[in-house]
């Protein structure tokens, strides 16, 4: 389980975050939307201890992502992250690519790794690919890619940070076609995303950010049919 409590961000005298509360259930999917500059991003990174926070704090499954102490590398490996852009390795193929951190940061032998990097591929539809180098990959196919590199962590959550937004409209639906085959197995996800469709279809809630408020969350029912926030009925109504 995910818990923030209370969460204040600041980038300098910019107050980003501004005392967010939220918990994530094993297997729940969450969808994050709101306008540029509300947040979003910057409550993916100080879930996974990228920036460090002013005030309350963050803790997954037991462990205080921000306390002294804490060995963040360790926890890290339970937070999969996938960004807009993901930059792999050029001169390593696909499944060299996936194969790294296992081998590096788990310590899996050889053998081992190029196994698990070999399930993933296949997982995310990229069976056939496991010898490619990245240059010769879709933009779909990479964030494929970039996906299956998470999954060989074996993390309990998912972290999405609009893993879709720089691909060409025709390669998002592949890409998205994958998050909802990790939701319904029961993966722990939030997602950072501008594709409603998504946020309405597959997340059991959505939270509206607005200017670092958690301004409203609920189920997708909720927060598409009935918004509460007159900043969501107005956020909504211009990305529709
Ligand atoms: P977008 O939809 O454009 O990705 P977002 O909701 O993800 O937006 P954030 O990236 O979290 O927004 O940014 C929130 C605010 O913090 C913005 O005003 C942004 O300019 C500022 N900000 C983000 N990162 C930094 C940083 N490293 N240093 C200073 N200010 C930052
Ligand atoms: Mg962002």
């Amino acid at each position: 389980m995910i818990e923030i409590h209370d969460l204040h961000k600041y980038f300098g005298s910019l107050h980003v975050l501004k005392g967010i509360d939220l918990n994530v259930e094993k297997g729940e999917v969450l969808s994050v939307i709101g306008a540029s500059g509300s947040g979003k991003s910057t409550l993916l990174y100080c879930i996974n201890g990228l920036e460090p926070v002013q005030q309350g704090k963050v803790v997954v499954d037991g462990t205080d992502v921000h306390a002294k102490g804490t060995d963040i590398n360790k926890l890290r490996q339970q937070l999969g992250m996938v960004f807009q852009q993901w930059n792999s390795f050029p001169h390593l193929t696909a499944l060299e690519n996936v194969a790294l951190a296992p081998k590096i940061v788990k310590g899996k032998s050889k053998a081992e790794a190029r196994e698990i990097a070999a399930q993933q591929l296949k997982h995310v539809g990229l069976g056939d690919k496991l010898d490619v180098y990245p240059s010769a990959l879709s933009g779909g196919q990479q964030q494929r890619l970039a996906i299956a590199r998470a999954l060989a962590m074996e993390p309990e959550y998912m972290l999405f940070d609009e893993a879709t937004s720089a691909l060409d409209p025709e390669l998002v639906g592949e890409v998205l076609e994958t998050m909802r085959m990790l939701a319904e197995e029961g993966m722990t996800m939030i997602c950072v995303t501008h594709e409603m469709g998504f946020a309405r279809d597959v997340s059991d809630r959505v939270a509206f950010f607005h200017q670092g408020v958690m301004e409203e969350i609920g189920p997708p029912e909720q927060i598409f049919g009935n918004p509460q926030s007159e900043h969501t009925q107005k956020f909504l109504a211009n990305v529709r």
